[in-house]
């Protein structure tokens, strides 16, 4: 499977932003990527960015409600994202489950949302720095996985992003060893759980991604991309991440 490179902007982005979408699109038809390339900018903004970019790198959302439509004030339906633009969704993010006290069980209907509106879901799981030091971190991820990942999920409709929660926005990440590790264990756990499905999904790292340490972590074996906070938000940083994937 391409590996996968996807931005997150977080709650982060005006219309004024949108140029850096410009550059990221001027950048990648000039020299077209050696993966798929997605931008998840606030929801606001994702109708603007797909008339913008139109096709030249994927859209998507940052989460979504597991419900169709109904009265949920605030909240935004996968099929809300999908009419704006987007084709996948992060759901589970540690942000979402931190800040808004989203469960496995929450996580897993989101993402069956996000199936029923045509968009691929991102699983975010990872442990935090407590559960890492206990030494329980496979565990963790395991449960998370077997809690966050609906039974029926596809390699062509499901990406999993193993995200350290101690790593998100800190400049702190795991050593490549302890990177392929996890992701092993990863791909050991959703072949049991999910058979060939399990063995063809990409499980993108996330945490931290630099244009500086992109490189050595995207050609880590079972990383198939990487999930980008603060380095998706300019496109030249973000564009140097897409680099690390091409062979030196
Ligand atoms: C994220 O929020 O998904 C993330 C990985 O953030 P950062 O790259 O800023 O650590």
């Amino acid at each position: 499977m391409r590996p996968l490179v996807a931005g997150n902007w977080k709650m982060n982005g005006l219309g004024s932003g949108l140029s850096e979408l410009s550059s990221l699109k001027e950048a990648l038809a000039a020299s077209p990527p050696p993966c798929d390339v997605l931008v998840c900018p606030p929801a606001t903004l994702i109708a603007q960015a797909d008339a913008l970019v139109q096709g030249a790198f994927a859209l998507g959302g940052q989460d979504c409600h597991s419900r169709p439509s109904g009265p949920h004030t605030g909240d935004i339906s996968a099929e809300m994202l999908k009419d704006a633009g987007a084709s996948f969704v992060i759901v589970g993010h540690s942000e979402r489950r931190q800040n808004h006290g989203e469960r496995d069980g929450d996580v897993a209907a989101k993402a069956q949302a996000a199936w029923r509106a045509g968009l691929t879901a991102i699983i975010c799981i990872g442990e935090s720095e407590a559960q890492r030091y206990a030494g329980d971190a496979n565990q963790i991820c395991a449960q998370q996985i077997d809690g966050s990942v609906p039974g029926g999920a596809l390699a062509a409709n499901t990406v999993i992003a193993y995200e350290p929660v101690w790593a998100i926005g800190t400049g702190k990440t795991p050593t490549l060893a302890e990177i392929a590790a996890m992701h092993g264990h990863i791909r050991t756990t959703l072949a049991r759980r999910l058979g060939e499905a399990g063995r063809g999904m990409r499980i993108l790292y996330g945490g931290s991604v630099k244009p500086d340490n992109a490189g050595e972590i995207l050609n880590l074996p079972e990383v198939g991309g990487a999930l980008v906070g603060g380095a998706s938000l300019k496109a030249a940083d973000f564009l140097s991440i897409i680099e690390g994937l091409r062979p030196s």
